[in-house]
Order: C-alpha cells, then sequence, then structure tokens
C-alpha cells in the first residue's frame, strides 16, 4: 500500500470505477482560491487521494482560478497548506488558468463552428427565459458578428461588458442546465496570477472538461447535486473534439446548522460575527481543528462516511465521537474547578505546610510522564460536587484519599465552606464519591474555559432563507475556573482533558496579565452544541 498522492488513505470501498486501469488512473481535486477549505472540500480531497492511490495512479490539484472577483493569493497558499496537513499531496499543482490561451483558441473555434454565440440578454431575463425555454433573440447571430462582439469582450469594451459567451446547445432540454450554458464572461477586475493579462474569463462549465482532458483526467469525481450538469461536461467535450472523461458522482457531506458555502462563510467573516476564518465555530478545517478536532479523527470519520450517494445531513457529535477515540488516549490530565463559588474545604489532619509530588499525567499512559500535584490542609472543590455532600459523608479525595465531611456551612443553597477530617486509612473502594481538587495556593492558574454554540438556529437553510434570520445571537460562552499549575507550561494548540470535566484545547497560553484560554472539545455526547 501507499503509493502517490501522499498520506495512505487506509480505506477500502470495494468500488469499481468505470474503465479504470490500474496503474492509469488519475484524479484532480479542483477547488477555486476563493476561500479556506472546509469539511466537505476534505471530504472531495480525500475521496480523490483514495482513487488515486486504489488504482496507484495520479492525484492531481488543480486551482479552478476562473473568477477574479472571488479569488486570491492568500486562499491559494492557505489552501495548499490545509491539504498538506491532511497529509494530501497531489502529484502536480496546476492553474485553470495555465490554459487560457488554450481555452480562447477553442472558443474562438466553436464560435467559428458556430456551437456558441455573444449575448446581451440581461441576466434577469435570460434566467426567465431558460426557465421558459425561450430561445435568446442573440441566438442566430451570424458567426462574423459574434466573433467581433468576443473580441469586443476581451478589449473590455462597453460593448464587450454587456456580453457573455453562451454554448448554442439547446433552448428548450428538459434539463435545464442544458439550455444555452454560460461559456465566458468579461470582467475587468485584475487577476490573482496574470493581472490585467485578460479581460475574459472561462467559466467552470467551459473550462473544467476541457482542462480535464488536457491534463490527463480519467476520473472527474463530482458531487451528484449536479449531476445535472453531467451532459453538458460531456457535451463540451465532445463539441471540441477533445478525449472523454469518466464522471463519478460523490455525495455532499452537510452537517446539521452548519454553513458548508464559501459564500456564506465570507459574509460571516465580513459580518465581524466571527474572528476569522479559523474561528472555532466555523466547519473550515482550521475553525475545527482550532476547536480540537484532530486531523486522524478527522481523516477516519469521512473517509469512515465513504462516498454514498444520498445527501447526507449529519449530527456534529458522530464527528466528534471519533477524534474523542483519537485524543483520549493521549490527552494529559489536569485538574480545574469553576471559580465562581468554589468551596473551600478545611482539612483537620493535613499537611501542616503544602508539599509536591510527582503523579502521572495520564494513569493509562506513563509516556506522557509526570506532572505536579500540590497538597495541604486547604483546598477548593466544585460548588456542584459540594451541593451533593451530606454531614458525616466519607468521600475520596482523587489522587490523595479518603475524607470525612464534618460540618457543611450554607447559605441558602449555596455551600459557603466545609470542615473536614483527612482518613488516608479509609477504603476508597467504599466511598460514593470521588471527587476532583484543587490545593489552595498561590500557584493556582486562572483558566477561560470557553464553549460554543452553532452559528444558525436552523437545522438544514434552504434556498431561499435569508441568513439574517437565523443567525444565533449567543454562540460564545465563558467560565472562569483556576487550574493546577502544570497548565502554565502548556502551548497554544495542547490538547487536554480536566479531570471529570471534559476535553480542552489551549487556544492561549497562560500569562502574568491574563488566564489561559481553553476551548472545550465537544466529546460527540451532547448532541445540540456544535
Ligand atoms: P463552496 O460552495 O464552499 O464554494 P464549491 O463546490 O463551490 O464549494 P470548490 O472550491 O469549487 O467549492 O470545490 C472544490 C471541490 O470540493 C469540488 O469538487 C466540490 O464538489 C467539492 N465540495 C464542495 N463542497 C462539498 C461538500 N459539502 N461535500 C463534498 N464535496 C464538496
Ligand atoms: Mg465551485
Ligand atoms: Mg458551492
Amino acid at each position: 500500500k501507499g503509493g502517490k498522492g501522499g498520506k495512505d488513505s487506509g480505506a477500502n470501498y470495494n468500488i469499481n470505477l468505470k474503465n479504470a486501469v490500474d496503474g492509469q488512473v488519475v484524479t484532480r481535486f479542483p477547488p477555486e482560491p476563493s476561500g479556506y477549505l472546509h469539511i466537505g472540500h476534505a471530504k472531495a480531497a480525500l475521496l480523490n487521494q483514495y482513487f488515486a492511490q486504489h488504482y496507484h495512479g495520479k492525484l492531481l490539484i488543480r486551482f479552478d482560478d476562473t473568477n477574479p472577483s472571488k479569488e486570491n493569493v492568500e486562499f491559494q497558499d492557505a489552501i495548499l497548506e490545509d491539504l498538506e496537513l491532511m497529509g494530501i499531496k497531489g502529484d502536480s499543482v496546476s492553474y485553470t488558468s495555465d490554459h487560457f490561451d488554450t481555452l480562447y483558441k477553442i472558443m474562438i473555434q466553436m464560435i467559428t463552428d458556430g456551437k456558441a454565440y455573444a449575448d446581451d440578454t440581461p441576466v434577469e431575463q435570460m434566467r426567465e427565459e431558460r426557465t421558459e425555454g425561450i430561445a435568446s433573440a442573440r441566438r442566430e447571430r451570424t458567426v462574423e458578428e459574434n466573433l467581433k462582439i468576443f473580441q469586443e469582450m476581451c478589449d473590455g469594451t462597453e460593448e464587450g461588458l454587456k456580453n457573455c459567451i453562451r454554448a448554442k446547445l439547446s433552448v428548450t432540454s428538459p434539463n435545464k442546465a442544458l439550455r444555452d450554458p454560460v461559456m465566458y464572461r468579461c470582467n475587468l477586475t485584475p487577476h490573482h496570477r496574470l493581472g490585467t493579462k485578460w479581460k475574459v474569463y472561462p467559466t467552470y462549465d467551459f473550462a473544467c472538461p476541457i482542462v480535464d482532458s488536457i491534463e490527463g483526467v480519467t476520473h472527474a469525481l463530482r458531487t451528484n447535486e449536479y449531476r445535472d450538469r453531467n451532459p453538458q461536461y460531456e457535451w463540451v467535450l465532445k463539441a471540441v473534439g477533445m478525449r472523454k472523461v469518466n464522471i463519478w458522482d460523490f455525495s455532499r457531506i452537510n452537517f446539521v446548522r452548519t454553513l458548508l458555502s464559501k459564500r456564506k462563510l465570507q459574509w460571516f467573516v465580513d459580518q465581524g460575527l466571527v474572528s476569522g476564518w479559523d474561528d472555532p465555530r466555523f466547519p473550515t478545517i482550521r475553525g475545527v481543528r482550532r476547536r480540537g478536532m484532530t486531523i486522524e479523527g478527522l481523516r477516519k470519520f469521512i473517509l469512515a462516511q465513504g462516498p454514498s450517494k444520498n445527501i447526507l445531513n449529519l449530527e456534529w457529535s458522530l464527528i466528534w465521537a471519533t477524534n474523542k477515540k483519537e485524543i483520549d488516549p493521549v490527552a494529559p490530565r489536569y485538574v480545574a474547578v469553576i471559580d465562581e463559588n468554589k468551596v473551600k474545604i478545611t482539612l483537620e489532619g493535613g499537611p501542616a505546610a503544602t508539599f509536591t509530588e510527582d503523579k502521572p499525567k495520564h494513569k493509562k499512559n506513563a509516556e506522557l510522564g509526570t506532572k505536579k500535584v500540590m497538597y495541604g490542609s486547604e483546598i477548593f472543590v466544585d460548588q456542584e460536587d459540594a451541593q451533593t455532600f451530606k454531614e458525616g459523608e466519607e468521600i475520596t479525595l482523587m489522587d490523595w484519599g479518603n475524607a470525612i465531611l464534618k460540618t457543611i456551612h450554607k447559605d441558602g443553597e449555596i455551600v459557603t465552606g466545609i470542615d473536614a477530617v483527612l482518613h488516608l486509612e479509609g477504603d476508597f473502594k467504599k466511598t460514593e464519591k470521588k471527587v476532583t481538587w484543587l490545593a489552595s495556593t498561590p500557584e493556582l492558574t486562572p483558566v477561560d474555559l470557553v464553549d460554543f454554540d452553532s452559528l444558525i438556529t436552523k437545522d438544514k437553510l434552504e434556498e431561499n432563507d435569508d441568513i439574517k434570520d437565523f443567525v444565533n445571537p449567543n454562540t460564545e460562552f465563558h467560565t472562569a475556573a483556576v487550574a493546577d499549575l502544570n497548565v502554565r507550561e502548556l502551548k497554544e494548540g495542547d490538547i487536554i482533558q480536566f479531570e471529570r470535566k471534559g476535553y480542552y484545547r489551549l487556544d492561549k497560553p497562560y500569562s502574568e496579565s491574563s488566564p489561559a484560554v481553553f476551548f472545550t472539545i465537544p466529546d460527540g455526547k451532547t448532541v445540540s452544541k456544535y
């Protein structure tokens, strides 16, 4: 196993691609550099990698850079970085814009052959005519006229800007994708690679099949929501007399209450509703990593889903549960106590002075090394735990021993303090409660525990829904806590467990002036939260 395209996928789908010859299959992942990669793109990229490896062929990465109004170098670089992070490496990286000269020549030929025409019908009207099956008034323009207008488009003149080039394919086909689709547009925005060299740009519908054919792609994997457009893809190659490419459909991945569209994610960024493309509430590769998803967890989850042809609307809990299996064996364990109304227990028979002992960071994983546990006669426990205590009860202080609770001081429901006796001879097997605690020392470290909710309130946004109506106003929740001194050594990105609380990823290390910021990593148990 192994092969090209980067890391071995480890999956095995038992799917045979039509016309696949071992050693000769070429797939491609064609992102548009118009945003950061999200987990939907991860699925497409991983599947293309899978089939390239499965058939000992090649995986191409191609930037579909045909719309300068949406694309830039920042996005392009970020996409390559994220692919690398996921262990996906193309056998080559190319750009649709590498082929603009060829595409231009092919379009001249198509127009000359009477297979395409220039149209200046206003957008709205064009949409209506297409829906109704009405021919454009420009459909019968002469070849000469069409060539002249295409030239105007290339020059970016006023006349050129009003026009687009449409394939002369069909007016009334029941498949509306075949009703004279747009093949070229005029756009004066400079291109991020080629500057102002071009003022006309091929559409994805025109460029994709041709460039696939030129670059030797044997199998074009496409999401099945565009299945209607497959005949159009095939028509283009036939119209220009180029080598056929096998199309293979797979299903989009979707998650509840989640936008997987760069355009919509860009809107959240532009509105300042998130901190950026790596916001922990974002379904981007960077966002989910910042939230505490491991690359292994992500790869395993997506590959386990497989190419399934159903449109999926997955719960986030599924992917987080997969992630938990990755992090649980390797996340070092620390202790945190919620600051608000934390309860001081005064221990009779406790040590006269605080002392420190080394304890394993993970009881089942010695490789993680040790941490310092501080002991003292005054300790803090969570208010939530204290409220369950009864006078006379024997409890176990984890990593220490038992204590018997004597007096519980209360102010209404709130426990304000506890007097107890340390009872280290007590049997921890006989106690009902094993409690996390922290010695009251100056080394207690302030931490900010942050949890998040999904950015939108509706499970599945429909085409006509306005996002604005479904923006969740409250998606970030802070809880102040104190943690053991060991968390001061953690680095940004470290994943840990606070015992009995859950998994966290350190987003901002501790400093004298500000608490360590930890993001809660969902563990798949809570269904409603992202
Ligand atoms: P977006 O709407 O986010 O811009 P896109 O499809 O326009 O998505 P591209 O950069 O053109 O973005 O997509 C690159 C590849 O990723 C395409 O092959 C596309 O089919 C695939 N892809 C995009 N979203 C998903 C998804 N949710 N599930 C599976 N594949 C996806
Ligand atoms: Mg696209
Ligand atoms: Mg899209």
